[in-house]
């Protein structure tokens, strides 16, 4: 079987550590993985939690417990999007609950009568607010740029 261009066993000795590719009429060079024994594609990496390399790797996320990438950014996205959406509605309107409800009774009877409402609820949506807004402004940024965390973060950049 004819090896293909990334892909290939290497019984006898190891590949150099970086070669040569023509893509696109350019000339790329890619690192050798020795653990997943590739040549990695551009804009790849290699996830040591993971212990793969992934293709258009962004970040590892320890929330989620696994490797964001080409395969699953647009759900990650849409994830923190809709979470971020979430908790403004639960904000919002627990604000708002409270300040009608202050209306008729007053503020202190309020927390009083509902403590769940405003003390707890509120102050946990105004930290994530922080958090989930924030890194979904971030990844808009990175996404209309088409860019990748890791290529933010190390500043290397390649576009073919
Ligand atoms: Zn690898
Ligand atoms: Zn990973």
């Amino acid at each position: 079987m004819y090896p293909l261009p990334f892909l290939g066993t290497f019984s006898h000795r190891p590949p150099p550590r970086i070669k040569n590719f023509q893509i696109n009429n350019q000339i790329v060079k890619l690192k050798y993985c020795y653990t997943c024994k590739i040549f990695r594609p551009p804009r790849a990496s290699h996830c040591s939690i993971c212990d793969n390399c992934v293709e258009r790797f962004d970040h590892h996320c320890p929330w989620v417990g696994n490797c964001v990438g080409k395969r699953n950014y647009r759900y990650f996205y849409l994830f923190i999007l809709s979470l971020s959406l979430l908790t403004i509605y639960i904000f919002t309107f627990n604000i708002v609950y409270v300040a009608l409800k202050s209306l008729k009774i007053g503020f202190l009877n309020t927390l009083k009568e509902t403590p769940g409402t405003y003390p707890s609820t509120v102050l946990i949506c105004f930290f994530t607010l922080w958090s989930v807004v924030g890194l979904t402004g971030f990844h808009t940024f990175l996404v209309a740029l088409n860019q990748t965390t890791n290529e933010d973060v190390s500043r290397v950049f390649l576009f073919l």
